[in-house]
């Protein structure tokens, strides 16, 4: 569904040049839910402008359920961390669900049915003709998870989406995307810099190393379909997972510093 083919990426200027990512090279197949996690400065936000058909590669490429990227994805929606800056906050709840479809000129009826659906998945079915800035944090991220829903993607890109939410919220809001991955059928690539929600959430973690990014760690995370906030979080299993995506971070923050220092 995703084929990230030895993608590089330097930034250069007429003054510097920054080999942001070196070469970055997988595959998520259909269905799978896949979390991105890597040192602060590891090509992350590099990595999901390429895939969103913001940045051009310097070379190798992005492609999504077999198309080139170019420019954004027609199969892919994105939830971004600052929820507050993606909504709208003169529209109501339901006007910011149906945008994307106004945009891609989708019929009226069919327009409102998939809003009302959305809002119903995330659980916001009262909340439609409510402003953004009347609800809670975690609520206006809910409703952005609606919009992303309601374009039918197949892949769904969430770039560190909890980390301004409460950790009760956080908790509420990972299972509800767990919930909606398999009953959507989405396949899902989550950025985040949190190691137990990476382990918690995912099918599998890429470890990614500093920059210039490669693939430090490619982890299964064998867990099983269901999963529990204090279960899943308890086991042996999660605990030897969680210590070996620390490890792998751990070594690409080392190596960028010995790659400093010489
Ligand atoms: P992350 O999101 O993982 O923190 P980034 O993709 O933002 O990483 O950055 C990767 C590397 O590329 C860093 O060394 C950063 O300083 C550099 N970088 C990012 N954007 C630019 C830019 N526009 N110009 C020059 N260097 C950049």
């Amino acid at each position: 569904m995703v084929v990230v083919d030895h993608l590089a990426k330097t930034y250069q200027s007429k003054t510097s040049s920054v080999r942001a990512i070196g070469d970055l090279h997988f595959t998520i197949s259909s269905g799978e839910f896949a979390c991105i996690v890597g040192p602060s400065g590891a090509g992350k936000t590099t990595l999901l402008k390429c895939l969103s058909g913001l940045l051009q590669p310097t070379s190798g490429s992005v492609t999504v359920n077999g198309h080139l990227v170019k420019s954004p994805p027609a199969d892919m929606a994105f939830v971004l961390q600052e929820y507050g800056r993606s909504l709208f906050p003169w529209a109501t709840v339901a006007h910011n669900v149906e945008m994307p479809l106004l945009e891609n000129r989708t019929p009226k009826a069919e327009r409102r049915r998939r809003v009302v659906d959305a809002l119903a998945a995330v659980g916001l079915a009262d909340a439609a003709d409510r402003y953004p800035w009347q609800l809670s944090g975690g609520m206006q991220q809910r409703v952005a998870i609606a919009r992303a829903v309601a374009y039918q993607p197949k892949v769904l890109v969430m770039d560190e989406p909890f980390a301004a939410v409460d950790a009760q919220t956080r908790a509420d809001l990972e299972d509800l995307v767990r919930r909606l991955w398999h009953e959507l059928g989405l396949t899902v690539l989550f950025v985040t810099h949190d190691i137990d929600e990476a382990v918690y959430l995912g099918t599998r973690v890429i470890v990614l190393s500093s920059a210039p990014t490669f693939v430090q760690d490619d982890v299964a995370i064998d867990l099983g379909m269901e999963r529990d906030q204090i279960h899943t979080r308890s086991l042996s299993a999660f605990a030897e997972l969680r210590s070996r995506v620390y490890e792998g971070i751990q070594q690409a923050k080392a190596a960028a510093l010995t790659q400093k220092a010489s």
